[in-house]
C-alpha cells in the first residue's frame, strides 16, 4: 500500500487488538502517517498507538507536523475525506477514503486518539469498543 501523501510504499507495523490478535497497520517511513481499517481502529490496544509512533521516530524523516497535501486513497485514486464523526475529536484531522472507509492518521495522531478515547471513557478504557462503536 502507497503513502496517501507521499504515494511511496508504507511499511507494515504490528500491534496488538483488545483480542490478543495481531493487526497490521500500514506506516509512511518519509510522513509516518498511519493507514488504519476504520474496523481495526476501535481494537487496537490502549497504549499500543504511543509505542508504534515512537518506536518508529528515529527512521522517519519529516517533522511533527501537520501539512496540507491532498491525501489521495492508494487504493481508489480519489481525495480522502476529513473525517467526521460525533465520537471523533475535531482537532485531529484524520481522513478517510468515502469507498473503502480507511482512514489515514498524520503522525502522532492516533496516539492523540487514544489518548482522548481513554479520557473519555476511562472507566471502559480495556473494553471500550462497544460503546465507541455504534
Ligand atoms: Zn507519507
Ligand atoms: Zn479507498
Amino acid at each position: 500500500m502507497k503513502c496517501p501523501k507521499c504515494n511511496i510504499i508504507m511499511d507494515i507495523v504490528r500491534t496488538k487488538s483488545h483480542y490478543y490478535q495481531n493487526l497490521m497497520l500500514d506506516q509512511c517511513p518519509e510522513c509516518g502517517g498511519i493507514w488504519v481499517d476504520e474496523g481495526e481502529l476501535y481494537q487496537i490496544q490502549k497504549g499500543e498507538a504511543r509505542i508504534i509512533e515512537t518506536k518508529n521516530m528515529p527512521k522517519l524523516k519529516k517533522s511533527l507536523m501537520h501539512d496540507d497535501r491532498p491525501a489521495i486513497c492508494p487504493r481508489h485514486k480519489i481525495p480522502m475525506l476529513t473525517f467526521r464523526d460525533p465520537n471523533f475529536p475535531s482537532n485531529i484531522p484524520a481522513r478517510k477514503c468515502p469507498i473503502c472507509h480507511n482512514l489515514f492518521f498524520e503522525r502522532g495522531d492516533l496516539t492523540k486518539w487514544q489518548a482522548y478515547v481513554i479520557r473519555r471513557w476511562p472507566t471502559e478504557s480495556d473494553r471500550w469498543v462497544g460503546r465507541v462503536k455504534k
